[in-house]
């Protein structure tokens, strides 16, 4: 298994048999070893600065009906919010004082928020904070409509394309939902010019060894700026509430992969991960994550965006959040960094010398 390790490390890629393999090693010695490579990968590119991202959850109405989703447009135990323009603004403001220099702007896919609305959204931010990187996290849109939010200042784009499996995307969503229609939308942002995220849940009802194998070898082809990878935790009043949740070493072990796959790839440790154990998130950035995402919404909505149960940070005020975070990071060695945090592809990085 050690020698696979090396080989992911030197040569970046391995095969699908391998990569199965490694996915499917319980041996604690070689999964220390593999979380090691990837911390000095990180290390190596990050040295022990994390970045931080404001995360504004602005609307959880969504048009959608993901099966594993608790904002989905069928859960009637949701208490639906929509931020105004003027929320969002105050939250970007809170954020700024407190060191933020990234917005991440999530929502359901929610049409109350036409264009019009959502490029005067993003133009003010961008008039008032020059200096900060804004990243939309709104579903899937047109190519039409993803240049327009460009134009307006947006610069990164999540869109987590949930597996690459069409026959796996088809348990997970209804028909109306297309995983192909998915992986195209972050083909269009990249060509836009975005720093486009992709990624998916680990654990997802129905997800097979094959199917990680898959979106690894999908994520190789697309060559994201960010890669958001995350346990499924099951949501009350969803068709998938009994399932299991999401193995936290299957994600931790994930997290190195995606590490030592693209060394300078921004890697969050999710929110989800700190939900399925106290220190999730130390445990990511110790097996090779570089990013967190704190949350800037206001107390009052944190609640209701409830993706899925027992999520953590929901009672806390941004600032407790941004200390709570940069505590638990210098508890293991690691530092919280004020700045927009952009990719530099490895190309760009050689030429920048
Ligand atoms: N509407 C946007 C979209 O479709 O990309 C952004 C919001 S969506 C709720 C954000 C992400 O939450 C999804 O990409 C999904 O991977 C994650 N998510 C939803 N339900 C979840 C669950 N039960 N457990 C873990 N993650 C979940």
């Amino acid at each position: 298994m050690r020698e696979i390790i090396d080989r992911l490390y030197n040569e970046r890629i391995l095969n699908q048999e391998e990569f199965g393999r490694l996915l499917e090693t319980t041996d604690e010695f070689d999964m220390q070893y593999l979380f090691k490579r990837a911390r000095e990968v990180s290390k190596k590119h990050f040295g022990n600065k994390i970045y931080i991202r404001g995360l504004i959850e602005f609307t959880n109405y969504c048009r959608n009906d993901c099966y594993y989703c608790g904002i989905r447009k069928s859960n009637r135990n949701t208490d639906r919010y929509r931020l105004s323009k003027d929320d969002i603004l105050k939250c970007c403001e809170n954020g700024y004082e407190l060191g933020f220099r990234t917005f991440v702007l999530q929502g359901g896919d929610d049409p109350w928020y036409s264009d019009e609305k959502l490029i005067d959204i993003i133009s003010d931010i961008r008039a008032k904070y020059a200096d900060c990187a804004i990243t939309l996290s709104i579903g899937e849109k047109t190519f039409a409509q993803y240049e327009k939010f460009f134009r307006a200042g947006a610069d990164r784009y999540l869109l987590r394309h949930e597996t690459a499996d069409s026959e796996h995307y088809k348990k997970l969503h209804p028909s109306d939902m297309s995983g192909e229609n998915r992986k195209d939308c972050l083909f269009k942002l990249k060509d836009i010019g975005y720093q486009a995220g992709a990624g998916f849940m680990v654990g997802s009802p129905y997800q097979s060894t094959e199917n990680v194998v898959e979106d690894l070898l999908f994520l190789k082809k697309l060559k994201p700026a960010m890669v958001g990878i995350g346990p499924f935790i099951p949501a009350a009043g969803t068709p998938f509430d009994q399932f299991e949740r999401g193995d936290l070493n299957l994600t931790l072990k994930l997290l190195s992969i995606i590490r030592l796959m693209f060394s300078n790839v921004l890697l969050p440790s999710t929110t989800a991960l700190g939900t399925i154990h106290p220190y999730g998130r130390e445990l990511g950035i110790m097996a090779g994550a570089n990013v967190v995402m704190p949350n800037l919404s206001p107390t009052s909505v944190r609640k209701k965006y409830m993706l899925y149960d027992n999520k953590i940070c929901t009672g806390d005020e941004a600032a407790e959040c941004r200390s709570c975070l940069e505590g638990r990071m210098k508890k293991i060695g690691y530092e919280i960094m004020v700045d927009r945090g952009d990719f530099h592809s490895e190309e760009n990085e050689a030429k920048e010398g």
